[in-house]
């Protein structure tokens, strides 16, 4: 049984035996459940024996969750024993739904490993489809969690089989479930494991908290050593250690085999896979087990990389190494969540890479260029925050700042001796914006601080004040995302504000390659200015983004004056030539220009480049692009037909459809401007039954009629 170690001292757990993972899942999988229990497991274990009785539990996971403390915390730490020796599991909050996928994005960035819950009666669905692909994106080594063996219908060999088909995973079953369903079936009630060939049996009782390790059932024994001949068989495919050894008729030992499996689920090749009922404190213990034995610790990579703050262009260049030694490394950690402590200061959330980070320290924010001074530091443990000293390298805690911090999510902190800048947290773009308008005087005082504060909490969240008629735009993933931020203005600043209808945040491109050249002279008094800017746009291709490149010599355009130059081109492409919207896929090469030994200014170069921007990009056929969302669609089969006549009101591609269990999948394209308001909609007219998911896909040409619409619009 678990007793809490002591993780608050230096170093007191090595690199090797710490783990930093999140939990991914579709919303209602079980992913808070199964957060929940292992929080209880290893949080509380020492007070075990005051809650012997029922309702002593729950009074405290009540509590738990009405503080909500460690639930909602960014990350939350707690120790596992596993092998005699205490390990250091930081959890890193994922949140499920794809309007956060900012969210899902950061935490990716700073996980080494990560656990997928699956439901074992839905199986695979769209939001684990859309996490897993990001997962796989960021090379993340897996377990899978199949969570809800206890419900009726409920069917691993299913969701195994899903997890091959619609997520072209490499389940590898280390498990075998006793009974499956509810009681009055054959009844859930212990798991096979198939390493170990033992059966493990949890105390109802205990809330989970004891079990019994015993011989397998006279009725599963063929059935276990069948399963783990194909455990092994899988493993060894994908290890030819493991493939020597087994094909020399040899007994496996147990560490042989999770040597093998580890090293399996490391190179991302395989994803051990695991049964449970987290509700009915069933399946956790292994779980955690199965963290420690086969998802990667800090240790397990050898370097990290960024790059010079000075030099931003090309591949990272600055390699700090990860050895015995890293907590004496120069300093580089990485803030990965800016989160409002209920004092109003600010909790920032960092991982350290290489080096510590102690109080008292004035570090590098190498991404805004400043000193911050570290006052305190706090880590969140699964029952109570605590200061702390020290984060050692590998470890998660926060920097707590009082009154606004000027830190945001995916800054770098480094030492300023040995300045680096680690890779930045991919932001995606915004799909719909909304005008906000406050509705009172005091209100429009406070608005602005406050979208400012969200926006540093959330960077897929913006904001922009239309220059000309003085409008707040607040844009940002999706209907939902925008409704929370309005709530969040209300309940947590205080701001009362009415928001217009949702508008797409389209964007402009060019679809030629096209020169431009201004000269911008003015005698102002006896001093004149002069400024002189050529250059070229071309497109680049889809998801190109903005590029810029000065290729201008410095006898055309002087040193002093490139950084104006630069910031004359973004102004003009953030304003867009058609409509107003902010331009992509774009490159933009200064090529040349001239300067005047005394009238040459900034502001003159300034001007003179948005204008060269602006003939550039006029002359280079631009055109108006829209986000394209992919949808999709589970449905009963009776509305399949309804759903797709819908869809293709709205201008959707269907890209195909596949038959689940009962329901309909129906995969499309849609452009974002014909989606609004789809849930209501969509809810209405299958009665409630069918739910979707959506996410920005690409960016594609609006049709000439709504490209007329918008430009005659933005004329008006
Ligand atoms: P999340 O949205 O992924 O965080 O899911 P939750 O943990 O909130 O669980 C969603 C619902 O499923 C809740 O009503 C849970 O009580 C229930 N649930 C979670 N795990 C299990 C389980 O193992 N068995 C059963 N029967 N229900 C579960």
């Amino acid at each position: 049984m678990a007793t809490r170690p002591d993780i608050r001292a230096a170093r007191s757990v090595p690199l090797d035996r710490t783990r930093n993972i999140g939990i991914m899942a579709h919303v209602d999988a079980g992913k808070t459940t199964t957060t929940e229990r292992m929080l209880y497991y290893t949080g509380v274990t020492s007070r075990i024996g005051e809650v012997d009785d029922g309702a002593a539990y729950t009074d405290w996971m009540e509590q738990e969750q009405e503080r909500g403390i460690s639930i909602t915390a960014a990350a939350t730490t707690f120790g596992w024993p596993r092998n005699k020796n205490t390990h250091v599991i930081n959890l890193i909050d994922t949140p499920g739904h794809v309007d956060f996928t900012m969210e899902v994005e950061r935490s990716l960035r700073v996980l080494d490993g990560a656990i997928a819950v699956f439901s074992a009666v839905e199986g695979v669905e769209p939001q684990s489809e859309t996490v897993w692909r990001q997962a796989d994106r960021y090379r993340i080594p897996r377990l899978a969690f199949i969570n809800k063996c206890d419900r009726e219908g409920a069917d691993p060999t299913r969701v195994i089989a899903e997890m091959k088909s619609r997520l072209g995973a490499t389940p590898v079953a280390i498990q075998l479930p006793i009974g499956l369903g509810p009681p009055e079936g054959d009844g859930f009630t212990s798991v096979i494991d198939l390493v170990t060939l033992r059966a493990r049996t949890w105390d109802e009782a205990s809330f989970g908290s004891k079990w019994v390790d015993g011989p397998i059932p006279h009725a599963y024994v063929d059935a276990a050593s069948l399963a783990r001949e194909e455990m092994i068989e899988a493993i060894a495919e994908h290890d030819d250690e493991l493939m020597a050894a087994w094909v020399s008729g040899r007994e496996l030992s147990i560490d042989q085999i999770k040597q093998a499996l580890r090293r399996v689920t490391l190179a991302n090749r395989g994803v051990p896979t695991l049964v449970g009922a987290a509700f009915k404190n069933l399946g956790i213990h292994n779980l955690l087990d199965a963290v420690i034995d086969y998802l990667p610790s800090p240790a397990d990579f050898t370097e990290v990389r960024g790059r010079d703050p000075d030099d931003l262009e090309g591949a990272p260049t600055v390699i700090r190494s990860i050895s015995a030694d890293v907590d004496n490394e120069p300093l580089a950690a990485l803030a990965f969540k800016v989160q409002s402590d209920e004092a109003g200061g600010q909790l920032t959330f960092v991982r350290v890479y290489t080096g510590t980070l102690r109080v008292g320290d004035a570090v590098l924010n190498a991404t805004r260029g400043n000193l911050e001074q570290i006052g305190r530091l706090v880590r969140m443990f699964s029952n109570h925050r605590e200061d702390i000293r020290l984060i050692e390298a590998g470890m998660i805690g926060a920097i707590l700042t009082s009154g606004g911090g000027k830190l945001a999510t995916g800054d770098t902190l480094c030492d300023p001796r040995a300045p680096i800048i680690l890779d930045p947290i991919a932001v995606p773009s915004p799909v719909i914006g909304i005008v906000v308008e406050p509705e009172t005087d005091a209100d429009a005082a406070k608005l602005v601080g406050a979208l400012e504060r969200l926006a540093i909490e959330d960077p897929s969240f913006r904001v922009k004040t239309d220059p000309e008629s003085g409008q707040i735009v607040i844009s940002g993933m999706g209907e939902l995302h925008l409704e929370i931020v309005v709530d969040r203005l209300r309940r947590e600043f205080g701001v009362k504000a009415r928001v217009g209808n949702p508008q797409v945040a389209y964007r402009e491109t060019v679809t030629q390659r096209a020169e431009g050249e201004n000269k911008f002279v003015r005698q102002l008094g006896p001093r004149g200015e002069y400024g002189h800017v050529r250059l070229v746009v071309e497109p680049t291709d889809r998801g190109g983004g903005y590029v810029y490149e000065n290729r201008a010599s410095a006898s055309d355009i002087p040193t002093e004056h490139a950084p104006a130059v630069a910031a004359g081109v973004a102004e003009a492409v953030e304003r867009g030539v058609i409509a107003g919207y902010p331009m992509t896929d774009l490159r933009v090469q200064v090529v040349g220009g001239s300067y005047h030994p005394v009238d040459s200014n900034n502001y003159a170069f300034k001007v003179a480049s948005s204008k060269a921007f602006v003939a550039a990009a006029n002359k280079a056929s631009p055109t108006i692009l829209e986000p394209v969302m992919s949808l999709e669609v589970v449905t009963p089969e009776e509305s399949v037909g309804d759903v797709l006549g819908d869809l293709h009101a709205r201008r959707g591609k269907v890209a195909g459809i596949t038959a689940r269990p009962g329901v309909q999948a129906v995969a499309c394209f849609v452009p974002m401007a014909s989606m609004f308001g789809y849930a209501t909609d969509l809810r209405s007219r299958t009665k409630g039954r069918a739910t979707y998911s959506m996410e920005l896909d690409h960016y594609a040409e609006v049709p000439l009629q709504i490209r007329e619409e918008l430009t005659s619009r933005a004329r008006a």
